[in-house]
């Protein structure tokens, strides 16, 4: 079972798509985390991403492309895979589509009211990536997960957040027209209701396609 979790830059996709991972245990292939992994280490491919994520454009298509067309053929990927933040495009969408069966899209809708400060407020674990907001920590530094540090990502700030989000307008939205027309999207909302709430649904639904 392939899945693609779909939704505006923090509608909740990290966090939904750690807890649909581990209850179908899919492998969660985040582009984001790949690209911030390679910047990380300073990688080829980290120097081209971080020039683009810095301003809140989409990587190049053909890099980003090749990276997950390559992830998709490691061992854990037999069974399925869980794609969060790929395909971002109606190219690499009909790319993604040379390569790969994609079963479900999970398609989450939010009020983009709700999005600035929960992205600006972000803050994200080093170790598990699990995703905090700032007005909830009370000040806490590591995470309630794992214990791992607390960062804000260097995306996370007024105008990196507002091309990111005319970017996924403009160029991620129509693809929820696009799975829609394949028949195989899935829709939910998403609240100001902690996650958990959310993934309730979410599973309901993918219980009945997975299991
Ligand atoms: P978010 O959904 O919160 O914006 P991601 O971690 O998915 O966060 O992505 C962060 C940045 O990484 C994006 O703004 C973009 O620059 C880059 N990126 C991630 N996935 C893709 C993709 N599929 N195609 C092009 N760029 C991508
Ligand atoms: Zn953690």
């Amino acid at each position: 079972m392939n899945i693609i979790l779909l939704g505006a830059p923090g509608a909740g996709k990290g966090t939904q798509a750690t807890k649909i991972s581990e209850r179908y245990h899919l492998p969660h292939i985040s582009t984001g985390d790949i690209f911030r992994a390679n910047i990380k280490n300073q990688t080829e491919i980290g120097m081209l991403a971080k020039s683009y994520i810095d301003k809140g454009e989409l990587v190049p298509d053909e890099v980003t492309c090749a990276i997950v067309k390559d992830r998709l053929t490691w061992e854990d990927c037999k069974n399925g895979c869980l794609l969060d933040g790929f395909p971002r495009n109606t190219f690499q969408a009909e790319e993604l589509d040379k390569f790969a069966k994609i079963d479900a899209v999970v398609n989450i809708n939010i009020d983009f009211s709700l999005l600035m400060d929960r992205l600006c407020g972000r803050r994200v674990c080093k170790e598990c990536g699990e995703s905090f907001h700032v007005s909830t920590l009370n000040g806490a530094t590591t995470c309630s997960r794992c214990g791992g540090e607390l960062y804000q990502r260097k995306d996370d700030n007024p105008e990196t957040v507002k091309s990111r989000l005319d970017v996924y307008d403009a160029q991620t939205a129509p693809l929820i027209d696009y799975y829609t027309k394949k028949g195989i999207i899935l829709n939910f909302t998403g609240t100001e209701a902690p996650a958990s709430v959310l993934f309730e649904e979410v599973a309901a639904v993918l219980d009945q396609k997975i299991r």
